[in-house]
């Protein structure tokens, strides 16, 4: 099995997926983000090429037709998918690669990837995470109250992930996925030479 790996995080919009992730990637040299296409228009600090490539409807719908996703889901009103050539490549050359998505993205991944780890971030409250969407000030109110409502479905869908992280305060929550992703490292499967590694060190 390659050292490197998915590292999928899903949870619903105002979990703080973007802010784990970030504290995630500033810690963590090995970990590449996987750098997502959408139709949604780019929020005012949003970057293309940056936090995603935002593209038009028809020419996502040709990346879909060529194949070029390893997943792609409508999420509340717009598509989402994660450029499949990059990560694959990223995975081979043993980097851990973080996917943000959703859960029907999960779930393709799930059913057509084996070197996965599935991480579902929550919020503490139902009641803090529409504080956290309404905060953010970014999306219209008919939008907060359709992420809020997609917030329940998705919840449901927890029982297929490997691990829950409640994300109450950022730096634990990160924490909690380094944790997790050093147990991953640690899999005697992801390693061919470990005898040979401890008789090498006796002879030093
Ligand atoms: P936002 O519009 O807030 O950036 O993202 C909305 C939702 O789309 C979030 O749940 C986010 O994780 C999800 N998302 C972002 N990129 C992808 C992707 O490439 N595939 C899928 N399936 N979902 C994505």
């Amino acid at each position: 099995m390659s050292k490197g790996f998915l590292l999928v995080i899903s949870g619903p919009s105002g979990s703080g997926k973007g802010t784990v992730s970030k504290g995630l990637l500033s810690r963590n040299k090995d970990i590449v983000f996987s750098i997502s296409a959408t139709t949604r228009k780019p929020r005012p600090t949003e970057e293309d090429g940056v936090n995603y490539f935002f593209l038009e409807e028809e020419d996502f719908k040709k990346k879909v037709e060529d194949n070029q996703f390893l997943e792609h889901a409508f999420v509340h009103t717009n598509y989402y998918g994660t450029p499949k050539d990059f990560v694959l490549q990223q995975i081979d050359k043993g980097e851990i690669v973080l996917l943000e998505i959703d859960v029907q993205g999960a779930l393709q991944v799930k059913k057509n990837y084996k070197n996965v780890v599935f991480v579902f971030l929550l919020p503490p409250t139902m009641d803090e995470l529409r504080n956290r969407i309404i905060k953010r000030g970014t999306e219209s109110e008919e939008d907060i109250e359709r992420r809020f409502k997609n917030a329940f479905e998705e919840l449901d869908f927890v029982g297929e992930y490997d691990y829950f992280v409640v994300n109450d305060k950022v730096e634990n929550a990160v924490l909690d996925i380094e944790h997790i992703i050093q147990a991953e490292k640690l899999r005697v499967k992801r390693h061919s030479d470990i005898k040979k590694r401890v008789i090498n060190k006796e002879e030093d």
